[in-house]
């Protein structure tokens, strides 16, 4: 059988999510600030709350997805939370996790809170390669294994409220980065007589190649000795560095993405490590 479960928060992931329980055939209760949000979802079959309030007394389980952690507040403020799972896909930062938990537990709740690694498009499609980390309640996120499942694949990394959001934006930080490297790279070619399209296959084929790298950083980390199986070593990579400067000005091209990872690189050769990959840039960006 399937459980019944409210969902607050319509907007274009929350709808995805709402969506894709529905079409599963869980009876749903939605909720927006906006009501007229919720008509398409009402259209499908979703019974529509008219407050939020009303809408977590319709299920013991009850997942959330707002614009941000201050928003759940504001929305679950009057809500009689005793004794529901309450699951929160909004986004926000680990303490926000930690301290949204020890609110939620307060109000008599287990809790669960929940990282996307995907857009709205891939919810729902289990071959998108979507998936939610989830952190918080062992004993939620067990008991409704199956339902979280439904919408996106699911990880659960520990009992730590705060892990969930820590994954989700470690993994977006490295995305930032490898994003300002492709706008660096297509900056460099714009003006030449390349297509873009044929370069962007090139480029993806060589970001693909080199991702693996991340675990020989991780291997380093563990043994503490960042110049185990180094292949490009960090002396080289600064030399290297200047060519890349070098370029972007003969291409009239900025190299503001560029300069502050090649700062640190050179801050950690002048400290006498230019044997090493670049791994140890991680322990100077320690606080
Ligand atoms: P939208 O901007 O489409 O929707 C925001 C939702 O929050 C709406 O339902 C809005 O209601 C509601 N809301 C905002 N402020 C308040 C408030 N003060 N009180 C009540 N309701 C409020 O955002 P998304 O659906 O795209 O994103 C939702 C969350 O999911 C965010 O935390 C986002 O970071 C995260 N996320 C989004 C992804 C994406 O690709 N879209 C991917 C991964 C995570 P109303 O309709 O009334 O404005």
């Amino acid at each position: 059988t399937k459980p019944a479960l409210s969902f607050l928060g319509l907007g274009a992931l929350g709808t995805a999510f709402a969506r894709a329980w529905l079409a599963a055939g869980y009876p749903l209760t939605v909720w927006n600030r906006t009501a007229a949000r919720a008509e398409p979802l009402a259209a499908e079959g979703a019974r529509v709350a008219r407050t939020a309030a009303e809408a977590v007394a319709a299920a013991d389980l009850v997942v959330v997805c707002l614009l941000d952690d201050a928003s759940v507040g504001d929305v679950l403020a009057d809500a009689d939370l005793a004794g529901k799972d309450l699951v929160n896909l909004t986004t926000g930062t680990p303490a926000q996790g930690r301290a949204r938990a020890e609110w939620a537990a307060a109000r008599g709740a287990r809790f669960l809170d929940g990282g996307v690694m995907a857009v709205p498009p891939m919810v729902g499609d289990p071959d998108s390669g979507g998936y939610v980390f989830y952190s918080g309640s062992r004993d939620l996120f067990e008991a409704h294994a199956r339902t979280l499942a439904v919408p996106a694949g699911t990880k659960y990394v520990g009992t730590d409220a705060g892990h969930a959001a820590l994954h989700d934006v470690a993994l977006l930080s490295a995305m930032n980065g490898m994003f300002a490297g492709v706008a660096h790279a297509f900056a460099l070619v714009r003006k030449e007589d390349i297509a873009p399209r044929e370069f962007a296959g090139l480029l993806a084929g060589w970001l693909n190649a080199m991702a693996p790298f991340v675990h020989r950083v991780a291997e380093q980390l563990e043994l503490g000795d960042y110049t185990e199986g180094v292949v490009s070593n960090l002396a080289m990579q600064v030399a290297g560095n200047a060519t890349l400067l070098r370029t972007a000005e003969e291409q009239g091209v900025s190299s503001e993405l560029l300069a502050p990872y090649m700062e640190l690189m050179e801050r950690r050769l002048a400290d006498g490590h230019g044997d090493e990959d670049g791994t140890g840039v991680i322990d100077l960006l320690a606080r």
